[in-house]
């Protein structure tokens, strides 16, 4: 089998490393010269809404996935005409835009979510503010990812602000929730519509980026997140691994948004479930068999930012898997990522520490 993939990002390079033992081979479409994921597969040198590179991709390969949410919707269609594209072209154009996403979980599927509203001028801006209440959260209703596109209501006098930055494209605005936490739900289906999910992963995110992600067995959440994802994915009819974000407030699981692909949060599966997301796409896409998403051991995952620590510090601590991307260092960039897998949440906890003090030297 041989997986077209647009995009050649982190998740892309991870997917392509999942590929090898099964014999699958993946190609990656990406116009940087630098891709992290070209240093681990092949890949096509272009713009994702390049003609040519998308005929010369789909003639290649047995089947088209992505790895982000902002492919150009034209080129998705085009390739879908050409090959057989998983997820779903409707499925991206759904994860892509927050109040289609929105309104199919809140009002379609009955998945509980903070209160929104579209907003397309300052008018509607303030009589959303007036509806929902304040603190809002003003978002972009596209292109917004790792918190950018995003500003917070606190007060009627933020409303210029938000207006002046965010103003020009369209808009939604949602009801800001006092979770006690996040979480993350990811499942995999298959293509003859078999579900599986991965034990509930509570994130910490800062400045709206993950930062810290751990695995939850048995939490009492568990099966109200898998029957909202369950849901959704049936909804779709849609092939391959998904991630839903959502926000626990008062004991309730508010829907937060959707990723169409593998997910930040799900690096830990990897080396902490039977099967990784990234194994589990490839399997659902390619029309194989499911792998089992039971976890390994308790684990958790750091996000590298920034820049990588020293591999020789972190892989001293036992249990700890280093993960670099092979990307230069930037302020604000995910580097890499670091998994740390033990027996139990005692011994999870202590060596998570010991990761946290070799970051800090
Ligand atoms: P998003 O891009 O929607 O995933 O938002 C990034 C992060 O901003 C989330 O993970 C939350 O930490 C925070 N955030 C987003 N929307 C809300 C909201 N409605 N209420 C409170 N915090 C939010």
């Amino acid at each position: 089998m041989k997986v077209g993939i647009i995009g050649g990002g982190q998740l892309a390079r991870m997917l392509a490393l999942a590929g090898h033992p099964l014999g699958i081979e993946t190609i990656v479409l990406d116009p940087a010269f630098d891709a992290c994921a070209g240093a681990v597969t092949r890949q096509l040198r272009g713009a994702y809404d390049d003609r040519n590179q998308l005929k010369a991709l789909a003639d290649d390969v047995d089947v088209i996935t992505y790895e982000f949410e902002n492919v150009p919707e034209q080129a998705l269609q085009s390739l879908a005409d050409l090959a057989s594209v998983y997820p779903s072209p409707n499925a991206l154009a759904t994860g892509r835009d927050r109040l289609r996403e929105k309104t199919l979980l809140s009002m379609t599927l009955g998945i509980p979510t903070a209160p929104f509203a579209a907003v397309d001028s300052r008018e509607e801006l303030e009589s959303a503010a007036a509806d929902i209440g304040l603190p809002a959260v003003l978002k972009t209703r596209t292109l917004g990812y790792d918190g950018k596109g995003q500003y917070v209501l606190r007060g009627i006098e933020d409303i210029d602000a938000a207006w002046g930055q965010l103003g020009s494209v369209p808009l939604v605005l949602e009801g800001f929730v006092e979770f006690e936490r996040e979480v993350s739900i990811i499942a995999v289906r298959s293509r003859n519509g078999e579900i599986r999910c991965y034990p509930l992963i509570e994130n910490v995110h800062t400045d709206g980026i993950l930062r810290l992600s751990h695995c939850r067995p048995g939490d009492p959440q568990q099966a109200t997140a898998e029957d909202y994802i369950g849901r959704l994915l049936d909804s779709l009819g849609y092939v391959g691994v998904i991630a839903l974000e959502l926000f626990q407030a008062d004991d309730r699981l508010l829907a937060n948004e959707m990723a169409p692909r593998v997910h930040n949060s799900g690096h830990l599966t990897i080396e902490g479930a039977e099967t990784s997301q990234f194994e589990n796409h490839l399997r659902a896409i390619c029309g194989l068999p499911l792998g089992q998403t039971t976890p390994v051991g308790y684990s958790a995952m750091l996000n590298l930012i920034g820049d990588l620590p020293d591999p020789a510090a972190v892989l001293a601590v036992p249990g700890a898997h280093f993960h670099a991307y092979g990307k230069a260092a930037r302020e604000g960039r995910k580097v890499g990522h670091i998994t740390v897998r033990a027996e139990n949440t005692t011994e999870l906890e202590r060596r998570m520490e010991n990761v946290r003090d070799t970051l800090s030297t």
